[in-house]
């Protein structure tokens, strides 16, 4: 079913529709030609022979003659009407029997083949291929990936078992090799001891089964993505040097996010002992506060070094107000936001979280919540076979009356974690009609839900793509910049050559390239300086962390090109 649609659908692409439109003009041109055959046949019957027939007996007896049928029962009987029954004969043979079906072959059906021999996917990539990245498993997190290394430039395959979803990828222009994906002889003709890194993104098993076929070929490093938590320890078994568990990922930015109670820091990434964190304005003391009115750099050695408004990430400065729904991106070392959680702590009022959905995603987030604890309530239609621990409330989330016989009323923050965006979308705007105080955040497990997400009421979303993509790059980058958000990068340089001995603020570095400095990592210093001041030396050892975006990265690399020892 799936191979007919997919021909079928060849019919409806570029260069073949422009076709359809001539046959269809062919086609007027025949109708015309034996509408005119038929008027005059009524005319000669009449004008030659006395004898009335309707136009369509006309019409009839064109088709039979053009065809060639000719059944014989409607005949001329004079020498004109047989010369005009034997040009309708001529023009039948070269315009229906001729024209039409070379019309036919050479406008659809020779385009086809050629398109079937030329699209075959691939079975194997090129001898001379190295340093790809090898993709088993397609799904929105992969093909956020995909995204993403394009714009890098860098080389890499699809490796997938099922012909009609590569042929897809391919018309795409992604490059496919179609087979096994726990085949040796099939990892060995994708090149898979020259790949820069291999993601299994299959199920749990099969990717414990890719990676144990990898290993026995190569060394090539692996990245898992593992469903439950709790396998991760057999893929790393497996031969996986890393393994992401994305939905827990996911369950903790969702928390850390919803809670309403302040002093729970999520750790997006860190750079050697330097962390990047996330903690919500809310629930904190500093919550109408302008920046420097906050005093958070100067009572915990943090940098507020940037701000989350409704899904826009902005640098703030010192004037910048920290709105109540606001999320703050800091940059300090553990110790420091341990102090600051110990501030916001103190601070702390009654909260009450309802978690939609507890599969994976939403059993990380209340695990997440346990750990402070906030109090939460799970709803879910069905039990999670994987959780021992929470006791939900059995239900369809989207029955309102559930949700309010549950005490939704007095939840605080409102965790929307169902795997279908469709339901997220749905609860997401009734709750924000029913509540218009309520903190929502939301998971989108496709990119392109994410405005709509925001457009129904959500506070926060967490797209599952997009986290998930940027990990995989992270990693396949070796780390050379944390993620933001898209557009904005945290990366780490040493200090230029040309700029050791320099200060700071003599340096330019924020005039020439447009990058702000987090951190200044000193030789010799356990713990790195969090936005240095501006008399600070730069010295040979040092490094730098810079935030910026993409462009501007680019820009201080041309400025200030590697040392190649780094
Ligand atoms: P996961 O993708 O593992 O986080 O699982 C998502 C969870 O959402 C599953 O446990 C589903 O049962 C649950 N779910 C999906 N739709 C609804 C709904 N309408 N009401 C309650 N739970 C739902
Ligand atoms: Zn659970």
């Amino acid at each position: 079913m799936k191979t007919i649609a997919s021909e079928l659908a060849y019919f409806l692409r570029g260069r073949v529709v422009k076709n359809i439109k001539y046959l269809v003009y062919y086609c007027i041109f025949l109708a015309g030609m034996i509408f005119l055959y038929a008027v005059l046949f009524r005319y000669f019957m009449w004008h030659l022979e006395g004898r009335e027939f309707s136009l369509i007996a006309g019409i009839y007896w064109s088709i039979t003659v053009m065809t060639t049928l000719g059944f014989g029962d409607i005949t001329f009987h004079s020498d004109p009407g047989y010369i005009f029954a034997a040009v309708v004969t001529v023009s039948g043979v070269v315009f229906l029997l001729i024209i039409l079906p070379f019309t036919l072959v050479s406008l659809f059906l020779a385009p086809w083949i050629e398109y079937r021999l030329s699209h075959r996917p691939e079975v194997e990539l090129p001898p001379e291929t190295s340093g790809h990245v090898l993709i088993f498993g397609v799904d929105s997190v992969t093909r956020n990936l995909i995204r993403r290394l394009k714009i890098r430039q860098i080389p890499f395959a699809v490796v997938t078992a099922d012909a009609n979803e590569g042929l897809n990828l391919e018309d795409s222009g992604v490059k496919v090799v179609v087979g096994s994906p726990t085949d040796p002889e099939v990892l060995q003709g994708v090149r898979v001891s020259e790949a820069r890194y291999l993601i299994a993104n299959l199920s749990d098993s099969e990717n414990v089964n890719l990676c144990l076929t990898a290993r026995s070929l190569c060394e090539t490093p692996i990245v898992a993505l593992v469903s439950e938590a709790e396998h991760g320890d057999l893929l790393h078994l497996a031969g996986a040097n890393q393994v992401i568990p994305l939905h827990k990922i996911l369950g903790n930015y969702l928390a850390t996010r919803a809670t309403t109670k302040g002093a729970m820091a999520h750790i997006i990434d860190s750079f050697g002992k330097l962390v990047i964190a996330e903690i919500p304005v809310h629930g904190t003391p500093f919550s109408g506060l302008s920046l420097s009115e906050s005093l958070i750099r100067q009572h915990t050695g943090l940098a507020v070094i940037g701000l989350w408004e409704r899904g826009n990430l902005t640098l703030p400065t010192a004037d910048t107000l920290l709105k109540d729904d606001a999320l703050m991106v800091l940059a300090g070392t553990r110790e420091q936001l341990e102090s600051l959680e110990k501030l916001t702590g103190e601070q702390a009022d009654e909260d009450l979280i309802f978690i939609l959905g507890h599969g994976r995603v939403g059993c990380a987030a209340a695990s997440f919540l346990d750990r402070k604890p906030v109090p939460f309530i799970l709803v879910d239609r069905q039990e999670n076979p994987y959780c021992e621990e929470h006791i939900p409330i059995y239900g369809d989330a989207t029955v309102r009356h559930l949700l309010k016989k549950s005490g939704i009323d007095k939840a605080r923050g409102l965790i929307v974690t169902t795997n279908d965006d469709n339901t997220n979308i749905f609860l997401t705007l009734a709750s924000r009609h029913a509540q218009s105080h309520i903190r929502i955040v939301a998971r989108a497990t496709a990119d392109e839900n994410v405005a709509q997400l925001y457009a129904a009421g959500a506070d926060f979303v967490v797209s599952s793509a997009s986290v998930g993509g940027s990990i995989l790059l992270n990693i396949i980058e070796s780390k050379t910049s944390v993620f933001l958000t898209e557009g904005i990068n945290i990366f780490r340089r040493s200090i230029p050559a040309v700029l050791v001995g320099k200060s700071i603020a003599s340096s330019n570095i924020r005039e020439k390239t447009g990058c702000s400095i987090v951190a200044l990592e000193s030789h010799g210093e356990a713990d790195p300086v969090v936005v240095p001041s501006p008399e600070t030396v730069l010295k040979k050892d040092d490094a730098l962390i810079l935030i910026g975006s993409p462009m501007q990265e680019e820009v201080f690399s041309k400025f200030y090109p590697k040392n190649p020892k780094n």
